[in-house]
C-alpha cells in the first residue's frame, strides 16, 4: 500500500460487502426529524404560554439546544441526498433542519459536500480545514493573537465553539456567493435572509427574555454540539497531498444512546468514505474497514478526542505536524506520532524567524 490511498481506492474494496438497499435512500430517518420538531414546538409554546420560572425556561432552552443540533445533523444527512432522492424535497427538507442554524442548503451542499467533502485537508482548498505556519506567516494580524499562551487560547476556542458554527456559516456565504450563477445568486440570498429574518421576528413578537430562551441560548448550545463534532473530525489529523480518509479523518465513539438522537455523526471516517450511504450503515462500513485497514484507522472515545485537541495547538507545520508558534512546541498529528494518552512535543523550533528564538528546524 503506499502512503496515502485515494477515496475511490478505499470504496471499491469495501462496496462489494455492502449489501443494495445501503445504497438506497432511506426516507424512515426523516421520522427522528419530526419526533425533534414536535419537542421544539412543545418547547416554543410553554415558553410563550406558561410563564414558567426561569430555571424552566433554562431547561427547555437546554433541550431545545440540542434539537436543533440534532436537526441540523439530520440536515447534513437529507442534503447528501441519503434521505429522499428529489432535489427539490431535499433541499426544501435541508432548509427546514438547518434553519434553526441559519445556513442555506445551497449554500451548505457548495461548502460541505463540493467543498470540504472534495478537498479534505487540503491546505488550500479544504475550507473548513485549520491553517498552517506558512498562511500564519502572511497574516499579522492572526500572529498576534498566537502570542497568548496556549492554555488561554485552548480555553478561548473551547468556549467559542458555542459560535463557531454560525460566525464559520457567515463567513462561507461571503466567500461562496460569488461563486453561484448570478441566476441561482437570488435563491441562495433569500436562503439566508429567511432563517435570520424569521428569527428577529420571532424576537419582535414574544419579546427578548423569552426569545432568550427559544432561540438565543439554544443556538449557541446547538453551536457547541455541533461543534465539538466538527472539531473531532479532522483538526488531529494532518493536512495530506490526496483525500485520503484514513489519514485525514477521525472517527469518535460515543455512548449508543448518543449515536440514535445524532444520527451517527461520530462516523465521520466511514461518511468521507461513503457520504452518499444513509448513516444507518455506517457501523458495518467500521467493521470493514477494521477488519482491512486497522493500522490506518483512527477512532477514540468523544472526551478523549476533546482534551486531545485542548492539549494540542491548531497550526500545522510541514503538513503532518501541529505547532504553538509562541512557545516553538511542535506535536504530532494523528498517524504522526501523536499519541492521545500521552501527549507531548519537542521543543525549542523557530516557526518565526524574525521572533528571535533559536532555530533547530528549517525556516518557514
Ligand atoms: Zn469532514
Ligand atoms: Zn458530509
Amino acid at each position: 500500500m503506499k502512503e496515502y490511498e485515494s477515496l475511490s481506492w478505499y470504496a471499491a474494496r469495501i462496496k462489494p460487502h455492502l449489501p443494495k438497499e445501503a445504497f438506497k435512500p432511506v426516507p424512515s430517518r426523516l421520522l427522528g426529524g419530526l419526533a425533534f420538531l414536535i419537542v421544539i414546538v412543545a418547547g416554543f409554546l410553554a415558553i410563550g404560554f406558561l410563564e414558567l420560572n426561569v430555571w424552566f425556561n433554562l431547561l427547555i432552552a437546554i433541550v431545545l439546544g440540542a434539537c436543533y443540533a440534532s436537526l441540523g445533523f439530520l440536515g447534513h444527512e437529507i442534503l447528501h441526498g441519503t434521505v429522499v432522492r428529489k432535489p427539490w424535497l431535499r433541499d426544501l427538507l435541508g432548509a427546514i433542519t438547518f434553519w434553526p442554524l441559519c445556513t442555506g442548503p445551497s449554500l451548505w451542499r457548495k461548502w460541505h459536500n463540493m467543498n470540504h467533502h472534495v478537498h479534505t485537508q487540503d491546505e488550500h482548498k479544504d475550507p473548513d480545514a485549520w491553517i498552517s505556519a506558512e498562511q500564519l506567516a502572511q497574516k499579522p494580524f492572526v500572529r498576534l493573537l498566537y502570542r497568548v499562551p496556549l492554555f488561554i487560547r485552548a480555553s478561548f476556542s473551547l468556549l467559542s465553539l458555542a459560535m463557531t458554527f454560525t460566525a464559520h456559516s457567515l463567513r462561507m456565504f461571503t466567500i461562496y456567493i460569488k461563486d453561484f450563477n448570478p441566476r441561482n445568486r437570488p435563491k441562495v440570498w433569500l436562503q439566508f435572509i429567511l432563517p435570520w429574518a424569521s428569527w428577529i421576528g420571532v424576537l419582535l413578537w414574544i419579546g427578548f427574555a423569552n426569545w432568550f430562551f427559544v432561540f438565543l441560548l439554544p443556538l449557541l448550545i446547538a453551536n457547541f454540539i455541533v461543534m465539538a463534532y466538527i472539531s473531532t473530525n479532522h483538526r488531529l489529523n494532518p493536512l495530506v497531498p490526496v483525500n485520503d480518509p484514513l489519514a485525514n479523518s477521525l472517527s469518535v465513539t460515543v455512548p449508543k444512546w448518543v449515536d440514535a438522537i445524532h444520527f451517527n455523526f461520530s462516523y465521520h471516517t466511514e461518511h468521507h468514505l461513503f457520504p452518499s450511504i444513509s448513516p444507518k450503515y455506517y457501523p458495518l462500513v467500521k467493521a470493514h474497514i477494521k477488519q482491512n485497514w486497522p493500522e490506518r484507522y483512527h477512532e477514540m472515545p468523544f472526551l478523549k478526542a476533546m482534551i486531545a485537541l485542548f492539549k494540542t495547538p491548531r497550526i500545522y507545520y510541514q503538513h503532518k505536524e501541529l505547532v504553538d508558534p509562541r512557545a516553538g512546541n511542535v506535536y504530532g498529528s494523528l498517524g504522526n506520532g501523536l499519541d492521545p494518552d500521552d501527549i507531548s512535543y519537542q521543543n525549542n523550533l523557530q516557526v518565526f524567524p524574525s521572533e528571535g528564538k533559536p532555530s533547530n528546524h528549517p525556516k518557514v
